[in-house]
């Protein structure tokens, strides 16, 4: 073979195959444009013929697959995409963040209800929680109870509603829920900011048990639901192993979460209570 014939054939090659790399780039997949398109089509991102054309479904590359841009440190409930997100190479695309996944937060022995499975509104806005964090509250919702997973969904709703509506919160203010059905209901989940305890958010995650508890205890399935969900979040790294946990009482001026449900928790081992300028 002569070395003409060679380069001519390594050049044949090249053409032949090219690259799909800028439209993969761009978030788009290449395809032959007579096939549908849910976004658009931009020409001369992809290899091959004029009619294979990079199909973008959405100017934001990341939430044209259902994700979040996020710093991959951060806890993802789905899986990290790279490629789809601005900046640094750690600022990479969480593909289910609050749109269903919490297979990853699950611990056997909780059962976690996510927000698809309620019917959440998505929120309006994310604020990234660092990890770990050494805190963990424990509030009442002060508001109606709920025995099953279809009751626990009109609460939730009805809470959530409240929230962003009457409160202006970006999202449900609690970062889990428990029912008296022994359910653990995803709030904002492990990974981002609440709204539950005043000076606090940034430190730790809020559990709030749906009802009112100043005159009664909530169910034994439910407060180990809750001792269960604060283990799970050290298993998974969200949480310090020698995390403390109180009640919203102890560092604001509220009644929650009731004086029954308050006396209980303290029993609790992780409780630790010295005074509120400790806490911190
Ligand atoms: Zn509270």
């Amino acid at each position: 073979m002569s070395l003409v014939i060679l380069i001519g054939l390594v050049a044949l090659l090249h053409i032949s195959v090219g690259s799909d790399t800028p439209c993969l780039n761009h978030g788009g997949i290449c395809q032959y444009d007579s096939n549908t398109c849910s976004g658009n089509y931009i020409s001369n991102l992809c290899s091959g013929s004029a009619s294979r054309r990079c199909c973008v479904t959405s100017s934001d590359p990341c939430a044209a697959i259902g994700g979040v841009c996020q710093y991959d440190h951060l806890y993802c409930t789905g899986s990290y995409v790279t490629g789809k997100c601005s900046g640094g190479a750690t600022n990479r695309c969480c593909t289910s963040h609050h749109i269903g996944g919490t297979s990853n937060s699950i611990c056997d022995n909780i059962q976690v209800v996510s927000r698809d499975t309620w019917g959440a509104r998505g929120p309006t806005h994310i604020t990234p929680l660092n990890h770990p964090v050494h805190l963990f509250f424990v509030h009442h919702t002060d508001g109606h109870t709920c025995h099953s997973e279809g009751e626990c969904a009109g609460v939730l709703q009805g809470v959530q509603n409240y929230h962003m509506d009457s409160r202006g919160y970006n999202d449900i203010g609690y970062s889990f829920l428990i029912g008296q059905d022994g359910r653990v209901y995803e709030g904002r989940g492990w990974g981002v900011v609440g709204a539950h305890t005043l000076h606090y958010n940034s430190l730790g995650y809020a559990v709030s048990f749906m009802g009112n508890f100043m005159n009664s205890l909530p169910s034994e399935e439910s407060r180990n639901a809750a001792k269960a969900l604060a283990q799970c979040g050290v298993s998974k790294g969200y949480i310090e192993g020698d995390y403390s946990l109180y009640g919203h009482r102890d560092v604001g001026n509220t009644d929650c979460p009731g004086d029954s449900l308050y006396a209980e928790i303290r029993t609790w081992t992780k409780y630790n209570y010295t005074h509120s300028a400790t806490i911190h």
